[in-house]
């Protein structure tokens, strides 16, 4: 077994058995494999121990790798900061984008999604207690950019998505999450018909699943250091 196929089995049963404590099922969690900076190989390795969802944050680096596993049912999730002259790249090449934190940039990914394809799982990038990134709609105006989104035909719009600031204490990371699992029911509430919570990292995912993460983002856990790119 390589390393890759060790770890990823130990990241499974830290989901299932985070899960497992809050009285969820383990199925209900997601694990998307964050493989930024990692090579071609590390990709192979991971399919071949049955991971299906990859994460990119680098749409460079990321449309190389997509070229290079065509067709083999792998789904790819844009995790990264997304500027709108790189819009009609990832609407043609990805299955979903985490980023989404304002109107134009989801409107350019709904008009430039290919016809043919499905529409594209959205989720909307909330600040969650950190307000020196500029990444993210504050949480007083997630409704209004859920109100925008939610119509535009070539959009789906999923669910909530943060990166708060990392914390080792576990009830710091989860009134981050918790933050975001409210914002979250508020919307539902409101009508939206979101079903995704992607939040939680190799550092803080037994705290996001205990408030309701439906994705995990697991990089490091899984390949190792990244290759400064
Ligand atoms: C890099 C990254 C991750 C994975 O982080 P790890 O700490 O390596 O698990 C998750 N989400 C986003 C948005 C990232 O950029």
């Amino acid at each position: 077994m390589t390393d890759i196929t060790n770890n990823l089995q130990a990241v499974r049963k830290r989901i299932a058995a985070a899960a497992t404590a809050c009285g969820r099922d383990p199925s209900d969690v997601m694990l998307l494999a964050v493989s930024k900076g990692q090579p071609m190989a590390a990709i192979v390795n991971a399919a071949a121990a049955g991971q299906r969802d990859f994460g990119e944050n680098y749409l460079q680096d990321a449309t190389a790798k997509i070229l290079g596993v065509a067709d083999s049912g792998l789904s790819w999730h844009f995790i990264g900061h997304l500027q709108s002259n790189k819009t009609r790249e990832v609407a043609a090449s990805f299955d979903w984008v985490h980023t989404v934190d304002s109107v134009r940039i989801a409107r350019r990914l709904s008009d430039q999604r290919p016809p043919a394809a499905a529409p594209l799982n959205i989720c909307l990038q909330v600040r969650i207690g950190d307000e020196a990134t500029k990444s993210g709609v504050r949480p007083e105006d997630a409704a209004a950019l859920a109100a925008a989104v939610a119509p535009l035909g070539g959009l789906r719009l999923r669910g909530l998505m943060c990166i708060p600031p990392p914390s080792e204490d576990q009830s710091i990371q989860r009134a981050h999450f918790a933050s975001l699992r409210t914002l979250f029911e508020a919307l539902r509430a409101d009508g939206f018909k979101m079903d995704t919570l992607s939040m939680g990292m190799s550092a803080d995912l037994e705290a996001a699943i205990a408030e309701g993460a439906t994705i995990v983002r697991v990089g490091t856990a899984i390949f190792g250091p990244r290759r400064k790119s």
